[in-house]
């Protein structure tokens, strides 16, 4: 899909921003509306009459503080993988009816941070105190990392700036096949392009506005002819009639399509969501059938299916994958360490010796 914004809003204080010059130039046809940015909530967030409305709202901003942060499924209570978002852009375009950020986010708009050169410099000197190991950092946390670049044009910049810096990797997630801003790149093996992967069945279903699997698939395979290596999300796994048949075929297709010595690594993670996110996802898509199976309050706080079908999950899914390549890393996303036991062939300590297993992989 391709979007465009019905109205942008800009602050104030990044009206001259090269970023904002560059957005708006595209859209003669919209007089942007100018606000100030101690007005916005009662002006603009307080105005959106529903999150459908509200994303074909741009607001144009500056980001102050610091945009790079430790992912925030950080806990205690699970292996985490280390992994650092930088918050350049807040909610998206694309429709996956278990969206977190439909209850996570206390703005109903598309929100775009336009002073990238600044954020960028910040980011740099954060990621320099983390010199002494390999760093993995993604945009794609808080909205998905492709699906505005023929607007925003940011990921280029992104990737040459990584391609300078020795000790991480760039990761930019999607669900879309809008590569075009990432070819021809000297990416310098700095950035891996990254797939979530359902079923057939469950994008239909769920992933409203998003590119079928067998257009990730092929967008994967253009990117690897430009020289990137890739990687593939099965997260969120859901539980529904037909799973076995539905994920072992996506696994089927996923390895007769991209070669093993390319993936960069996979990760696991079975539908998981915060209890707010129910009532706003049934009202906006009515008879959902996503949230019908027996889910419990987990140990974080969010809704994740009943043990036995988590295990299920990803023991069987871990099984498939590791059938068709024992050398690409993979992992599971926020499940704690006896999970690892039961499914995964190797089991690192903490999160430190995970990102290391995980950077390993990726090619220098
Ligand atoms: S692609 Fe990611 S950020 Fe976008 S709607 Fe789907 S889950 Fe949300």
């Amino acid at each position: 899909m391709n979007y465009h914004p019905g109205t942008i809003y800009i602050d104030q204080e990044a009206v001259n921003l090269s970023f904002t010059k560059a957005i708006t130039a595209q859209y003669p046809q919209i007089d942007p509306i100018i606000i100030d940015p101690r007005e916005v909530k009662s002006k603009l967030f307080d105005q959106v009459a529903s999150l459908t409305k509200g994303k074909q709202i741009l607001y144009l901003k500056k980001f102050q503080g610091d945009a790079l942060k430790l992912c925030p499924g950080y806990s205690d209570e699970v292996l985490c993988c280390n992994y650092q978002v930088i918050d350049l852009v807040e909610n998206c375009p694309l429709e996956c009816v278990y969206c977190i950020l439909q209850a996570f986010l206390n703005k109903p708009i598309i929100t775009f941070h336009v002073n990238v050169e600044e954020i960028i410099e910040k980011t740099i000197k954060g990621l320099k105190l983390l010199a002494d190991r390999q760093i993995r950092v993604g945009t794609g946390e808080h909205s998905d990392s492709l699906a505005l670049d023929d607007i925003f044009k940011v990921n280029p910049y992104l990737i040459d700036v990584f391609s300078r810096l020795k000790n991480v990797t760039l990761e930019l997630k999607t669900k879309t096949d809008k590569i075009e801003s990432l070819l021809g790149l000297n990416h310098q093996n700095r950035t891996v392009i990254a797939w979530s992967l359902n079923p057939e069945a469950i994008i239909k279903q769920y992933e409203y506005k998003t590119a079928t699997l067998p257009q990730r698939i092929k967008a994967a395979q253009t990117v690897i002819d430009h020289g990137y290596q890739v990687a593939f999300h099965f997260d969120p796994m859901i539980y529904f009639e037909g799973w076995q048949k539905g994920y072992q075929s996506t696994i089927e297709l996923l390895f007769d399509s991209i070669p093993e010595s390319k993936i960069a690594w996979i990760s696991l993670g079975t539908l998981r969501y915060i209890p707010a996110l129910k009532q706003i996802a049934e009202e906006r898509f009515p008879k959902l059938s996503i949230f019908s199976n027996e889910f419990i309050p987990a140990f974080d706080g969010k809704m994740r299916y009943l043990k036995s079908i988590r295990n299920e999950l990803i023991s069987t899914i871990s099984k498939w994958i590791y059938q068709k390549s024992s050398r690409v890393p993979l992992y599971i996303c926020m499940e704690k360490h006896s999970c690892w036991d039961k499914s995964m062939n190797c089991h690192p300590m903490d999160a430190i010796a995970l990102e290391a297993h995980l950077d390993n992989n990726v090619i220098k």
